[in-house]
């Protein structure tokens, strides 16, 4: 192996991430986090999956009109149908790579498919090629990879190389490799397959066994040349690969891996940051490289250590993952130049007239807060951004609480024109209540699964960020808000999940495919 190899990282936050439970992200959302990836230098971004929802579909076909600077993947079924359909969303692209997917262990083969080996292999040749007639850029994906036999595993691979793929991903779907055993799939390829070499061997693998990085760091060392990844590690279950993870492995013991990668690596934690906010999917403490405490020291003797020399327990720099170390503080008499220039530091891309709304709230909360801190701008930011048209917003409230009492709660929506206020008495208390009168105004009934209220900044008069997770035919939303107001700041929260649920039963019209469950 030549001893400096770059490492392709393909991105999959806007596919498999968003299939996370509740991580479902509107267009403008998607566009923000492509955006987003770009400036990271991710190479490959997997839009999503253009024939499993119409909104799909919109989100990959945008992507391709509008981001540039990163290859756009979309994902296939390998039926004609689905490739069609993701060529359709592609094909705007500066730079597309058609995603095909087929299982092909005993399992898959047995129960979901009902195919023998040979028509797995014929039905991989047939999708590649008709892939590639669209473009020349064709992954392949044997799904189930690692619990898939070796022997058959080669077969596939060799044949989908000859029809022309130019990437073959090897996905542990399940969760089910360890690092030796990855390890070794990604070796026998390399030494069995006659014409691996026309291909580049890439990894995706998922963390139900907390060994995600793990697995895709072994697959490197035995020769793959893509990680797939996402960010935060957000993925369904347990989640994939965190790119920021493995991105920093490679990077810190370069010494050992000798590779490396196009991440812009400062751009690490605001990006983390972006999604976590714009999925609702907050980031653990003690997560690595992008966790709150992940460069914290607190322990005396440590900061001991620290204060003569960092590397005495520092492997990496703060700064190195985009941790800046002060707060750049804004307050009343900040212009909008400072604040366009901090929005572009967090990772956002404004038009002049989101910018516009940003800097009016900004001053509204610079006059009853002194200091405006980062976290406060991303959270009006992810406001103004999440919002979509056509919803429902709060005209006003007044709120009649007192301790043991059942409280009265009168609420005004606007939607357009409309207007509506309801007063009800009932509930077990005034958020029970305040969410009461917005089921009868909008006509949206929910039930209400995790409701959490935190500040996002220090200090009494800090702005309160309120998260909540609503189940609606056996879907879930997520709805934020944000206000120095804790109240005001849920029912927000609680609107905005409404709204969601609202835009998804206009949006309605049913897919076209049915088993969309599973994939790589
Ligand atoms: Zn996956």
């Amino acid at each position: 192996m030549p001893s400096e190899r770059q490492i392709t990282i393909f991105d999959t936050t806007l596919r498999d991430g968003e299939q996370s439970p509740g991580a479902s992200m509107n267009i403008a959302e998607k566009m923000e986090v492509a955006q987003a990836l770009v400036d990271l230098g991710v190479d490959i971004i997997e839009a999503g999956f253009p024939i499993a929802s119409p909104g799909d579909f919109e989100a990959v076909r945008t992507i391709s009109q509008n981001i540039r600077g990163a290859v756009i993947c979309g994902l296939a079924r390998s039926s004609d149908a689905d490739i069609d359909r993701a060529w359709e969303a592609l094909q705007y692209a500066e730079r597309a790579r058609i995603h095909v997917f087929l299982a092909t262990s005993a399992i898959h083969r047995e129960f979901k498919l009902k195919m023998d080996k040979d028509e797995i292999i014929r039905r991989a040749v047939n999708s590649v090629r008709r892939a590639v007639g669209y473009c020349p850029d064709v992954e392949f994906s044997p799904e189930d990879a690692s619990r898939t036999e070796v022997d058959f595993l080669c077969r596939v691979v060799e044949a989908a190389i000859d029809a022309g793929a130019t990437t073959v991903n090897i996905p542990d779907t399940v969760g089910y490799g360890t690092p030796a055993h990855i390890g070794n799939v990604i070796r026998t390829l390399r030494e069995r397959v006659p014409n691996i070499d026309r291909a580049v061997i890439s990894i995706h693998c998922h963390n139900d066994l907390g060994l995600a990085v793990a697995n895709s760091l072994a697959a490197v060392e035995n020769g793959a040349g893509q990680i797939e990844c996402t960010i935060n590690g957000i993925g369904e279950r347990a989640g994939n690969c965190a790119l920021e993870e493995v991105v920093m492995a490679l990077r810190t013991r370069h010494d050992h891996y000798g590779c490396t990668t196009r991440i812009v690596t400062p751009r690490l934690v605001p990006t983390s940051r972006l999604v976590a906010n714009i999925t609702g999917i907050q980031v653990q403490r003690n997560k690595a490289i992008v966790g709150r405490n992940a460069f914290a020291h607190e322990a005396g003797i440590h900061q001991d250590g620290m204060l003569k020399e960092r590397r005495t327990y520092e492997i990496m720099k703060p700064e190195d993952v985009g941790l800046a170390k002060t707060d750049l503080v804004l307050g009343k008499h900040s212009g909008r130049a400072a604040l366009s220039d901090r929005a572009v530091a967090l990772g956002y891309h404004l038009s002049a007239e989101q910018l516009q709304t940003v800097f009016d709230e900004f001053k509204r909360l610079a006059d009853k807060k002194k200091e405006v801190y980062d976290a406060d701008i991303a959270a009006l930011i992810e406001q103004e951004i999440r919002e979509a048209p056509e919803t429902w917003v709060i005209a006003g409230y007044r709120l009649i609480a007192e301790m043991g009492q059942v409280p009265t709660v009168t609420l005004s929506l606007k939607r357009g024109d409309e207007e509506a206020t309801e007063q009800v008495t009932l509930g077990d208390g005034p958020f029970d209540a305040l969410f009461h009168a917005v089921e009868r105004i909008t006509g949206v009934e929910v039930v209400c699964r995790d409701f959490n209220v935190h500040s996002v900044t220090v200090g009494k008069d800090a702005l309160a960020e309120v998260t909540v997770e609503v189940a609606h035919e056996g879907q879930i939303y997520r709805g934020r808000g944000v206000s120095t107001d804790s109240v005001q700041a849920s029912v927000q929260a609680f609107l905005s999940a409404i709204n969601h649920v609202a835009a998804h039963l206009e949006r309605s019209v049913k897919p076209p495919a049915p088993q969309v469950g599973s994939k790589a």
